[in-house]
Protein backbone atom coordinates (compact mmCIF):
# COMPACT_ATOMS: atom_id res chain seq x y z
CA UNK A 1 0.00 0.00 0.00
CA UNK A 2 1.17 3.18 -0.57
CA UNK A 3 2.00 5.86 1.97
CA UNK A 4 0.14 9.07 2.51
CA UNK A 5 1.94 11.94 1.59
CA UNK A 6 1.52 15.86 1.01
CA UNK A 7 2.86 19.04 -1.05
CA UNK A 8 3.90 22.28 0.96
CA UNK A 9 4.40 25.11 -1.79
CA UNK A 10 6.24 28.15 -0.80
CA UNK A 11 4.89 31.51 -2.52
CA UNK A 12 7.49 33.90 -0.92
CA UNK A 13 5.74 37.51 -1.72
CA UNK A 14 4.09 40.16 0.69
CA UNK A 15 2.70 43.53 0.57
CA UNK A 16 4.72 44.44 3.22
CA UNK A 17 7.17 43.14 5.96
CA UNK A 18 5.42 42.63 9.67
CA UNK A 19 7.41 44.12 12.25
CA UNK A 20 7.75 40.22 14.31
CA UNK A 21 8.45 38.47 10.63
CA UNK A 22 11.32 36.13 10.06
CA UNK A 23 9.41 33.71 7.20
CA UNK A 24 11.29 34.19 4.16
CA UNK A 25 9.18 36.55 1.59
CA UNK A 26 10.22 39.88 -0.06
CA UNK A 27 8.30 42.61 -1.38
CA UNK A 28 8.16 43.53 -4.92
CA UNK A 29 6.76 47.11 -5.14
CA UNK A 30 6.92 47.40 -8.82
CA UNK A 31 3.94 45.58 -10.25
CA UNK A 32 5.10 44.96 -13.42
CA UNK A 33 8.43 43.99 -11.92
CA UNK A 34 6.04 41.77 -9.32
CA UNK A 35 4.36 40.09 -11.83
CA UNK A 36 7.59 39.21 -14.37
CA UNK A 37 9.04 37.21 -11.09
CA UNK A 38 5.94 35.58 -10.20
CA UNK A 39 5.46 34.49 -13.46
CA UNK A 40 9.16 32.89 -13.62
CA UNK A 41 9.28 31.71 -9.83
CA UNK A 42 5.96 29.83 -10.73
CA UNK A 43 7.27 28.63 -13.35
CA UNK A 44 10.20 26.96 -10.69
CA UNK A 45 8.10 25.52 -8.69
CA UNK A 46 6.22 24.00 -12.17
CA UNK A 47 9.57 22.96 -12.93
CA UNK A 48 10.45 21.36 -9.33
CA UNK A 49 7.48 19.51 -9.04
CA UNK A 50 8.12 17.85 -12.45
CA UNK A 51 11.77 16.99 -11.25
CA UNK A 52 10.43 15.58 -8.69
CA UNK A 53 7.20 13.47 -9.57
CA UNK A 54 8.94 10.48 -10.99
CA UNK A 55 10.82 9.93 -7.63
CA UNK A 56 6.89 9.91 -6.03
CA UNK A 57 5.45 6.63 -7.61
CA UNK A 58 6.04 4.91 -3.77
CA UNK A 59 3.25 7.91 -2.16
CA UNK A 60 -0.49 8.73 -2.35
CA UNK A 61 -0.61 12.16 -1.96
CA UNK A 62 -3.86 13.45 -0.32
CA UNK A 63 -2.92 17.29 0.68
CA UNK A 64 -1.49 20.11 -0.88
CA UNK A 65 -0.98 23.40 0.89
CA UNK A 66 0.22 26.88 -0.46
CA UNK A 67 1.78 28.52 2.55
CA UNK A 68 4.33 31.90 2.54
CA UNK A 69 4.48 34.72 2.45
CA UNK A 70 1.11 35.48 1.36
CA UNK A 71 -0.01 33.39 -1.38
CA UNK A 72 -2.78 35.18 -2.26
CA UNK A 73 -0.46 38.58 -3.16
CA UNK A 74 -0.22 36.57 -6.47
CA UNK A 75 -3.43 37.06 -8.75
CA UNK A 76 -5.76 34.25 -8.16
CA UNK A 77 -5.28 32.95 -12.23
CA UNK A 78 -1.68 32.62 -11.42
CA UNK A 79 -2.18 30.68 -8.55
CA UNK A 80 -4.89 28.30 -9.68
CA UNK A 81 -2.83 27.60 -12.31
CA UNK A 82 -0.04 25.77 -10.49
CA UNK A 83 -2.81 24.43 -8.51
CA UNK A 84 -4.38 22.76 -11.46
CA UNK A 85 -0.29 21.74 -12.32
CA UNK A 86 0.10 19.82 -9.04
CA UNK A 87 -3.17 18.01 -8.64
CA UNK A 88 -2.78 16.48 -12.39
CA UNK A 89 0.83 15.78 -11.63
CA UNK A 90 0.74 14.07 -8.34
CA UNK A 91 -2.98 13.08 -9.01
CA UNK A 92 -4.58 14.29 -6.39
CA UNK A 93 -7.97 12.63 -5.39
CA UNK A 94 -10.80 14.67 -6.04
CA UNK A 95 -11.99 16.18 -2.54
CA UNK A 96 -8.66 16.59 -1.63
CA UNK A 97 -7.85 18.88 1.08
CA UNK A 98 -6.04 22.08 -0.61
CA UNK A 99 -5.37 24.80 1.80
CA UNK A 100 -4.60 28.47 0.43
CA UNK A 101 -2.99 30.17 3.26
CA UNK A 102 -4.46 34.20 2.42
CA UNK A 103 -4.40 37.84 4.29
CA UNK A 104 -7.22 40.02 4.73
CA UNK A 105 -7.45 42.75 1.94
CA UNK A 106 -5.37 40.18 -0.39
CA UNK A 107 -9.10 38.26 -1.43
CA UNK A 108 -11.90 39.32 -2.96
CA UNK A 109 -14.89 37.02 -3.84
CA UNK A 110 -13.85 36.75 -7.49
CA UNK A 111 -10.66 35.68 -6.49
CA UNK A 112 -11.92 33.04 -3.72
CA UNK A 113 -14.01 31.51 -6.88
CA UNK A 114 -11.35 31.21 -8.88
CA UNK A 115 -9.41 29.51 -6.30
CA UNK A 116 -12.51 26.89 -5.25
CA UNK A 117 -12.98 26.29 -8.78
CA UNK A 118 -9.50 24.86 -9.00
CA UNK A 119 -10.21 22.81 -5.80
CA UNK A 120 -8.48 25.18 -3.32
CA UNK A 121 -11.45 23.72 -0.21
CA UNK A 122 -9.59 25.34 2.71
CA UNK A 123 -8.19 29.05 3.70
CA UNK A 124 -6.08 30.08 6.63
CA UNK A 125 -6.58 33.70 7.00
CA UNK A 126 -3.94 35.78 8.77
CA UNK A 127 -6.13 37.56 11.25
CA UNK A 128 -3.64 37.71 14.26
CA UNK A 129 -5.66 40.45 16.19
CA UNK A 130 -9.15 41.96 16.14
CA UNK A 131 -7.39 45.65 17.52
CA UNK A 132 -6.43 47.63 15.10
CA UNK A 133 -3.66 49.21 17.54
CA UNK A 134 -2.01 45.52 17.80
CA UNK A 135 -2.34 44.94 13.96
CA UNK A 136 -0.45 48.63 13.77
CA UNK A 137 2.26 47.97 15.62
CA UNK A 138 2.44 44.25 14.66
CA UNK A 139 2.98 46.52 11.04
CA UNK A 140 0.40 44.41 9.52
CA UNK A 141 -1.88 45.78 6.11
CA UNK A 142 -5.03 45.20 7.95
CA UNK A 143 -7.23 46.43 9.58
CA UNK A 144 -9.72 44.24 12.39
CA UNK A 145 -12.78 45.22 10.03
CA UNK A 146 -10.83 43.71 7.18
CA UNK A 147 -10.65 40.54 9.06
CA UNK A 148 -14.56 40.58 9.01
CA UNK A 149 -14.96 41.57 5.28
CA UNK A 150 -12.72 38.82 4.50
CA UNK A 151 -14.99 36.26 5.81
CA UNK A 152 -17.91 37.62 4.29
CA UNK A 153 -16.28 36.76 1.19
CA UNK A 154 -15.39 33.60 1.89
CA UNK A 155 -18.85 32.46 2.92
CA UNK A 156 -20.08 34.73 -0.28
CA UNK A 157 -17.46 31.81 -2.65
CA UNK A 158 -18.99 28.70 -0.58
CA UNK A 159 -15.27 28.10 1.51
CA UNK A 160 -16.96 26.71 4.41
CA UNK A 161 -13.62 25.16 5.96
CA UNK A 162 -11.44 28.34 7.20
CA UNK A 163 -8.79 28.82 9.85
CA UNK A 164 -7.79 32.08 11.59
CA UNK A 165 -4.55 32.26 12.80
CA UNK A 166 -3.95 34.52 15.81
CA UNK A 167 -1.55 35.73 17.85
CA UNK A 168 -0.90 36.02 21.70
CA UNK A 169 1.99 37.88 23.81
CA UNK A 170 1.65 40.72 21.58
CA UNK A 171 3.66 43.97 22.77
CA UNK A 172 0.81 46.16 25.04
CA UNK A 173 -1.68 43.03 24.31
CA UNK A 174 -3.84 43.15 27.90
CA UNK A 175 -5.89 39.45 28.94
CA UNK A 176 -8.83 41.85 28.18
CA UNK A 177 -7.85 42.31 24.07
CA UNK A 178 -7.02 38.53 23.71
CA UNK A 179 -10.04 37.93 25.43
CA UNK A 180 -12.30 40.18 22.92
CA UNK A 181 -9.58 38.56 19.68
CA UNK A 182 -10.94 35.06 20.51
CA UNK A 183 -14.23 35.94 21.58
CA UNK A 184 -14.67 38.30 18.10
CA UNK A 185 -12.42 35.64 16.37
CA UNK A 186 -15.24 32.65 17.65
CA UNK A 187 -18.12 34.65 16.45
CA UNK A 188 -17.04 34.39 12.85
CA UNK A 189 -17.02 30.84 13.39
CA UNK A 190 -14.62 29.19 11.63
CA UNK A 191 -14.09 25.90 11.52
CA UNK A 192 -9.74 25.88 12.88
CA UNK A 193 -8.08 28.49 14.49
CA UNK A 194 -4.57 28.66 15.09
CA UNK A 195 -3.05 30.60 18.40
CA UNK A 196 0.66 31.11 18.44
CA UNK A 197 2.60 32.91 21.17
CA UNK A 198 4.66 35.82 19.59
CA UNK A 199 8.41 34.98 19.60
CA UNK A 200 10.83 37.55 18.88
CA UNK A 201 13.26 36.23 16.14
CA UNK A 202 17.00 37.75 15.65
CA UNK A 203 17.24 40.09 12.63
CA UNK A 204 13.15 41.10 12.98
CA UNK A 205 12.72 44.78 13.55
CA UNK A 206 10.65 43.54 16.66
CA UNK A 207 14.28 41.74 17.97
CA UNK A 208 15.86 45.34 17.42
CA UNK A 209 13.43 46.93 19.72
CA UNK A 210 13.59 43.86 22.40
CA UNK A 211 17.57 43.90 22.54
CA UNK A 212 17.07 48.19 23.56
CA UNK A 213 14.32 46.62 26.15
CA UNK A 214 11.73 49.32 24.15
CA UNK A 215 9.48 45.96 23.47
CA UNK A 216 6.73 46.23 26.28
CA UNK A 217 5.56 42.12 26.39
CA UNK A 218 3.48 40.86 28.72
CA UNK A 219 5.84 38.65 30.11
CA UNK A 220 5.90 35.18 30.59
CA UNK A 221 3.16 34.39 33.16
CA UNK A 222 0.50 36.25 31.32
CA UNK A 223 1.50 34.60 28.47
CA UNK A 224 0.53 31.23 29.77
CA UNK A 225 -2.40 32.94 31.17
CA UNK A 226 -3.23 33.95 27.68
CA UNK A 227 -2.89 30.26 26.81
CA UNK A 228 -5.00 28.81 29.55
CA UNK A 229 -7.47 31.69 28.31
CA UNK A 230 -7.82 30.43 24.66
CA UNK A 231 -7.89 26.82 25.56
CA UNK A 232 -10.99 27.89 28.16
CA UNK A 233 -12.61 29.98 25.67
CA UNK A 234 -12.18 28.10 22.39
CA UNK A 235 -13.15 24.52 24.15
CA UNK A 236 -16.14 26.17 25.60
CA UNK A 237 -17.25 27.02 22.08
CA UNK A 238 -16.63 23.54 20.73
CA UNK A 239 -13.65 23.59 19.42
CA UNK A 240 -10.76 20.54 20.37
CA UNK A 241 -7.61 21.35 21.44
CA UNK A 242 -5.69 19.05 19.21
CA UNK A 243 -2.19 20.53 18.99
CA UNK A 244 -0.39 22.31 20.76
CA UNK A 245 -1.74 25.71 18.81
CA UNK A 246 -4.60 24.10 17.18
CA UNK A 247 -8.06 23.69 17.77
CA UNK A 248 -10.68 22.83 15.53
CA UNK A 249 -14.29 21.47 15.21
CA UNK A 250 -14.83 17.37 15.37
CA UNK A 251 -13.09 16.65 12.31
CA UNK A 252 -11.58 19.78 10.48
CA UNK A 253 -8.10 19.05 11.61
CA UNK A 254 -5.63 20.26 9.08
CA UNK A 255 -5.03 16.83 7.39
CA UNK A 256 -1.92 18.51 5.47
CA UNK A 257 -0.21 19.99 9.20
CA UNK A 258 -1.23 16.33 10.53
CA UNK A 259 1.11 14.85 8.23
CA UNK A 260 3.91 17.01 9.76
CA UNK A 261 3.37 16.22 13.46
CA UNK A 262 2.89 12.47 12.49
CA UNK A 263 6.18 12.56 10.66
CA UNK A 264 5.01 11.82 7.70
CA UNK A 265 6.53 12.12 4.16
CA UNK A 266 5.72 15.83 2.37
CA UNK A 267 7.44 17.22 -0.86
CA UNK A 268 8.09 20.94 -0.46
CA UNK A 269 8.36 23.07 -3.31
CA UNK A 270 9.95 26.74 -3.71
CA UNK A 271 12.28 28.84 -2.22
CA UNK A 272 13.09 27.73 1.58
CA UNK A 273 11.06 25.25 1.80
CA UNK A 274 11.45 21.64 3.12
CA UNK A 275 10.51 18.60 2.33
CA UNK A 276 11.17 15.40 3.52
CA UNK A 277 11.03 12.06 1.11
CA UNK A 278 12.14 8.45 1.84
CA UNK A 279 14.89 8.65 4.59
CA UNK A 280 16.18 12.44 3.42
CA UNK A 281 15.00 15.63 4.27
CA UNK A 282 16.04 18.64 2.55
CA UNK A 283 15.81 22.53 2.64
CA UNK A 284 16.05 24.95 -0.47
CA UNK A 285 18.06 28.01 -0.41
CA UNK A 286 15.74 31.24 0.59
CA UNK A 287 17.11 32.77 -2.53
CA UNK A 288 14.03 34.01 -4.93
CA UNK A 289 16.41 35.14 -7.28
CA UNK A 290 18.56 32.10 -6.81
CA UNK A 291 15.71 29.56 -7.29
CA UNK A 292 14.65 30.89 -10.50
CA UNK A 293 17.75 30.99 -11.99
CA UNK A 294 18.88 27.60 -10.48
CA UNK A 295 15.68 25.71 -12.11
CA UNK A 296 16.26 27.86 -15.81
CA UNK A 297 18.79 25.31 -15.69
CA UNK A 298 16.38 22.48 -14.58
CA UNK A 299 19.01 22.11 -11.08
CA UNK A 300 17.92 22.10 -7.59
CA UNK A 301 18.85 24.56 -5.55
CA UNK A 302 19.01 22.69 -1.62
CA UNK A 303 21.17 24.79 1.05
CA UNK A 304 20.94 21.38 3.08
CA UNK A 305 19.97 17.91 2.88
CA UNK A 306 19.88 15.47 5.72
CA UNK A 307 19.79 11.81 5.50
CA UNK A 308 17.51 10.17 8.24
CA UNK A 309 18.55 7.41 10.04
CA UNK A 310 16.17 5.05 12.30
CA UNK A 311 16.72 7.15 15.41
CA UNK A 312 16.09 10.47 13.98
CA UNK A 313 12.66 9.20 12.75
CA UNK A 314 12.22 7.81 16.02
CA UNK A 315 12.96 10.81 18.13
CA UNK A 316 11.23 13.06 15.67
CA UNK A 317 7.98 10.79 15.63
CA UNK A 318 8.10 11.49 19.54
CA UNK A 319 8.57 14.91 19.39
CA UNK A 320 6.17 15.77 17.05
CA UNK A 321 4.09 13.11 18.12
CA UNK A 322 3.91 14.45 21.61
CA UNK A 323 2.50 18.06 20.42
CA UNK A 324 -0.52 16.53 19.58
CA UNK A 325 -2.81 16.08 22.60
CA UNK A 326 -3.97 12.48 21.51
CA UNK A 327 -0.16 11.94 21.72
CA UNK A 328 1.63 9.19 19.82
CA UNK A 329 0.36 5.68 19.73
CA UNK A 330 2.34 2.34 21.12
CA UNK A 331 0.77 0.12 18.31
CA UNK A 332 1.78 2.37 15.45
CA UNK A 333 5.19 3.37 16.57
CA UNK A 334 5.78 -0.37 16.88
CA UNK A 335 4.29 -1.17 13.76
CA UNK A 336 6.65 1.14 12.03
CA UNK A 337 9.77 0.38 13.81
CA UNK A 338 9.38 -2.53 14.92
CA UNK A 339 10.16 -1.96 18.85
CA UNK A 340 8.20 -0.36 21.75
CA UNK A 341 8.05 2.72 22.79
CA UNK A 342 9.45 1.85 26.25
CA UNK A 343 12.53 -0.52 24.79
CA UNK A 344 13.96 2.91 23.51
CA UNK A 345 12.73 5.57 26.01
CA UNK A 346 12.55 3.47 29.09
CA UNK A 347 14.24 5.90 31.28
CA UNK A 348 12.78 9.42 29.45
CA UNK A 349 9.22 8.12 30.09
CA UNK A 350 9.16 7.19 33.64
CA UNK A 351 11.32 10.02 34.15
CA UNK A 352 8.71 12.47 32.64
CA UNK A 353 5.46 10.31 33.90
CA UNK A 354 6.93 11.17 37.49
CA UNK A 355 7.01 14.25 36.66
CA UNK A 356 3.63 14.77 35.55
CA UNK A 357 4.11 15.89 32.47
CA UNK A 358 3.16 12.50 30.54
CA UNK A 359 0.56 9.69 30.85
CA UNK A 360 0.21 6.19 28.72
CA UNK A 361 -3.52 6.05 28.60
CA UNK A 362 -5.60 3.71 25.96
CA UNK A 363 -2.19 2.57 23.66
CA UNK A 364 -1.34 5.86 23.49
CA UNK A 365 1.62 7.97 25.39
CA UNK A 366 0.35 11.65 25.36
CA UNK A 367 1.25 15.03 27.56
CA UNK A 368 -0.58 16.17 30.28
CA UNK A 369 -2.14 19.59 30.64
CA UNK A 370 0.85 20.60 32.79
CA UNK A 371 2.68 19.06 29.93
CA UNK A 372 1.60 20.76 27.52
CA UNK A 373 2.91 24.15 29.24
CA UNK A 374 6.15 23.03 29.45
CA UNK A 375 6.56 21.36 25.93
CA UNK A 376 9.59 22.40 25.41
CA UNK A 377 11.01 20.20 28.58
CA UNK A 378 9.31 17.41 27.32
CA UNK A 379 10.50 17.39 23.71
CA UNK A 380 14.27 17.76 24.88
CA UNK A 381 14.15 14.63 26.74
CA UNK A 382 13.58 13.09 23.20
CA UNK A 383 16.59 14.57 21.26
CA UNK A 384 19.03 12.02 21.59
CA UNK A 385 21.09 13.55 18.86
CA UNK A 386 21.97 17.71 19.35
CA UNK A 387 21.92 18.56 15.95
CA UNK A 388 17.72 17.73 15.95
CA UNK A 389 15.50 21.06 16.02
CA UNK A 390 11.99 21.10 17.72
S1 LIG B 1 2.24 38.63 5.96
FE1 LIG B 1 3.02 36.79 7.01
S2 LIG B 1 4.80 36.14 5.82
FE2 LIG B 1 4.30 38.23 5.17
S3 LIG B 1 5.60 39.53 6.40
FE3 LIG B 1 3.66 39.36 7.51
S4 LIG B 1 3.90 37.60 8.90
FE4 LIG B 1 5.56 37.51 7.38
Amino acid sequence: MKETAGIYVHIPFCLRKCEYCDFHSIVVNDRSEFLAVVDSYLCAVQREAQYYASWMEEYRFETLFLGGGTPTAVPAEKLAEVVVYLRELFQLPVGAEITCEANPKTITAESLNELRDVGVNRISLGAQAFQDSLLDVLGRTHSAADVSTSVQALHAAGFTDFNLDLMFGLPGQTMADWQATLERAVDLAPTHLSCYSLIVEEGTPFYDLFSRDLLDLPGEDTEADMYALARDVLQRAGYRHYEVSNFALPGNECAHNLLYWKNQPYLGLGSSASGRVGTMRYTNAADVPGYIAAWQHNQPNIAHVEALDKDKEMDETLICGLRLLDGVSEAEFRERFGCSLWEVYPDQIKNLEERGLVQYRAGRLSVTTQGLFLGNVVYREFLRSSERRI
